[in-house]
């Protein structure tokens, strides 16, 4: 249940940033009577979300609840009231009360039924307008006056304060500035005294230094079934080859371990197994058939079904060499060594790592430094692997920091 105020002792709220964190936020808020504005610096709302939904919107994760928490990792313990209050099945209740039916697939990730963001976001900012929320787009927030207001800039370059009993700030990470979160509230954060560990990326890329030969004839190819691993970690599914390395689903699931082993010692090695369904002496066996006279290129694709990408990835990654005898070949295809040499960058990263420390802010995710102002979303220091569970804990913590914020008021 929500606090609620009475209808004579009403409020006011601020919440900057119309990402999920922050519209989750004004949609509590607005629930309980409080009067609330949204500053959103974008011309309009929801633009990663939007994006987010075009490969596939993947709302949450059907898995044990006890196992879902495990993927926050380090910030399992500061995440884990916030998805109670707000968990995986009412995540996929407040979908549906949006005309969001959701379904499970085959992964275990849920998906709304028209697999997209847009008609979620439609439903969502319209009752969002059907209770009160006032929206106002093209409103850069710029940190705190002398006198500790709120300072926003428009779009003419014009400046005006503001302030409410309560503020909320969801400004997300820094991936994908272009759709508006670019971290540029760290400094405002850190002139206030609050403590900020450096926006990483997460769910990332990562470079590799592709011969020019490789790179023009297959970048943006992808890698299907095959297995990646690092430090006793394992990831199946698909990867793509893109100018600079590798992205996509199975490379985002290490991209935590793989990032800070870079940090740590300036390259990695990951290892991909290109026919992770065939052990090792099953494909010795088919490598050991006759060739008949067929270019060992063409002995691997028919007979270990590798595709052109797969075989000339094996070379690419073998000082252009492919091994004649079928054990060792066979070793090498089960176990690739590829040397990442950096992260692919913030900017095309699914998401962020580093963000406001959870030691910053108080149960209530209030800022201890800044009575009165509460944080949610990405702008937190936690970072989760791809499946659901960033919206979950972004949708969390937009509710954590509203209902914190009604009882702030309440008191
Ligand atoms: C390509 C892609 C696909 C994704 N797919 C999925 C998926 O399927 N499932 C999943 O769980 N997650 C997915 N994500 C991640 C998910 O979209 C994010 O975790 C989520 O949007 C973060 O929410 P947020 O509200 O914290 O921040 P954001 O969504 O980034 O919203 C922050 C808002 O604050 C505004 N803002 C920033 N600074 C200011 C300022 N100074 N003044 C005013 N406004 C400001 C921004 O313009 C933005 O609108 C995907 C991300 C990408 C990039």
């Amino acid at each position: 249940m929500n606090p609620t105020l009475n209808a004579d002792n009403y409020r006011t709220a601020i919440v900057i940033g119309g990402g999920p964190a922050g519209l989750m936020a004004a949609e509590i808020l607005s629930n309980a009577g409080i009067r609330v504005t949204l500053h959103e610096r974008m011309p309009t709302v929801g633009r990663k979300l939007l994006m987010a939904g075009r490969g596939g919107l993947n709302l949450t994760h059907s898995e044990a609840f006890e196992t879902f928490l495990t993927r926050y990792g380090a910030r399992m313990g500061s995440l884990s009231d916030a998805v109670e209050d707000f968990s995986p099945s009412a995540l996929r209740d407040w979908a549906g009360s949006l005309g969001q039916e959701t379904f499970i697939g085959s992964t275990g990730r849920v998906f709304p039924r028209t697999m997209k963001s847009s008609p979620l976001v439609r439903a969502w900012l319209g009752r969002l307008v059907e209770r009160g929320v006032t929206i106002v787009t093209r409103s850069l927030w710029r940190g705190w006056d002398a006198g500790g207001a709120l300072l926003f800039q428009a779009a003419d370059g014009s400046h005006w304060t503001g302030g409410a009993d309560i503020t909320i700030l969801a400004l997300g990470g820094a991936s994908w500035p272009r759709l508006g979160a670019d971290g540029g509230w760290v400094p405002y954060m850190e002139a206030r005294g609050v403590t900020v560990a450096p926006l990483q990326p997460a769910n990332c890329g990562f470079t590799i230094g592709w011969s020019a030969v490789f790179r023009d004839r297959f970048a943006g190819q992808p890698l299907k079934n095959i297995a990646l691993s690092h430090g006793g970690y394992r990831a199946p599914g698909e990867v793509m080859i893109t100018a600079e390395g590798l992205e996509g689903g199975a490379i985002y699931a290490l991209a935590a371990i793989l990032r800070d082993d870079i940090a740590r010692g300036g390259s990695t090695t990951l290892t991909i197994d290109l026919r992770p369904d065939l052990s090792l002496d099953a494909l010795v066996h088919r490598l050991e058939q006759p060739r008949r006279g067929q270019s060992l290129a063409n002995h691997l694709r028919k007979a270990a079904s590798l595709s052109p990408v797969a075989i000339n990835l094996l070379r690419e990654a073998n000082n252009n060499l492919l091994p004649d005898q079928a054990r060792i070949l066979a070793a090498l295809i089960k176990s690739l060594p590829l040397r990442l040499l950096a992260t692919g960058g913030i900017a095309r990263a699914i998401s962020t790592a580093g963000g406001i420390s959870f030691s910053e802010v108080d149960e209530n995710l209030m800022l201890r430094r800044v009575p009165g102002v509460f944080v949610a979303g990405e702008m937190l220091d936690w970072e989760a692997p791809t499946g659901g569970y960033l919206l979950q804990a972004v949708l969390a913590t937009g509710a954590k920091a509203a209902r914190g914020a009604i009882s702030y008021i309440s008191r």
